[in-house]
């Protein structure tokens, strides 16, 4: 499943392709994935100009401005969306749901299990969208730190991974990030929220914060006319310490990983390494 890293990494490999770029059209395939795509996209977005590629969480955010009109074109990747930038005469394949045009390329979404999200924001004020109003703090902004992460869990009994990969308190950490971050803090992921003390606060702020930046950086080099969001590929390329490893020897100290159910999803960490 892309993860926020590879939404940023796609976002950074558009970002000297699109911007500045007139639309000329756009070609919609298949008429819903998670939400239906609004009727008449195509005329909607013909003449428009990509003036910012920004992302929210895991939604990408393609602003784009006419003479008269404008609005916020809103493109979540799902569980198995992916985007490429093809030559205009590219025959589309199976899966392949929708392509923006431009004058000498082709931004095209492929999303074969179709849990993506393709919308249109008319005018200003996307943030207050149904789909993004609720989302948390963005974990690689500035306010994101020790303090803020302090003040937000105490009062919160539950344990910190679920709370970490809640995103209507801190978006964009998934599975392999938090239990990444965690590790990485020393911080273990049963721990109550509200029992972390504020130093250790600042240590896993500032772990969140180098994982995923880690795994942007791996993604990063990678993009040039493909512009990737690979499902799982966010592990291999951080060489993950805890995910996915049950039975493995830490790589701090050499004890078992040890894996546990938590909410419904795996957890991985050392136990002798993080308290
Ligand atoms: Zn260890």
């Amino acid at each position: 499943m892309p993860e926020l890293p590879e939404v940023e990494v796609s976002r950074q490999g558009l970002l000297p392709f699109l911007s500045q770029q007139r639309i000329a059209g756009a070609i919609v395939r298949t008429p819903r994935l998670r939400h239906e795509i609004p009727a008449g996209l195509d005329a909607r977005l013909a003449g428009l100009r990509v003036e910012a590629i920004r992302r929210r969480g895991k939604y990408l955010l393609f602003d784009c401005q006419g003479e008269h009109a404008g609005g916020c074109l809103i493109l979540h990747l799902g569980m198995s969306g992916s985007l490429r930038l093809v030559a205009p005469a590219t025959p589309a394949q199976a899966h392949d749901h929708f392509d923006l045009l431009f004058a000498d390329t082709v931004l095209r979404l492929r999303d074969p299990r179709r849990f993506g999200a393709l919308l249109w924001h008319e005018g200003e004020g996307v943030e207050t969208h149904p789909l993004l109003a609720g989302l948390g703090i963005e974990p690689l902004s500035a306010a994101f730190d020790g303090d803020w992460l302090h003040a937000a869990t105490r009062g919160r009994r539950a344990p910190i991974k679920p709370l970490l990969m809640d995103s209507r308190l801190v978006v964009g950490i998934g599975n392999i990030y938090a239990a990444e971050s965690l590790h990485l803090a020393g911080i273990s992921p049963r721990r109550a929220a509200n029992r972390i003390s504020h130093a250790r606060c600042h240590l896993l702020a500032a772990a969140v914060r180098s994982t995923l930046s880690a795994a942007i950086a791996a993604g990063g080099s990678s993009v040039r006319d493909y512009v990737h969001s690979d499902g799982g590929a966010g592990c291999f390329q951080l060489r993950c310490a805890v995910y996915d490893r049950a039975g493995e020897p830490c790589p701090a100290c050499g004890g078992p990983v040890k894996m546990i159910r938590q909410g419904g999803r795996s957890s991985f960490y050392c136990p002798r390494c993080q308290r």
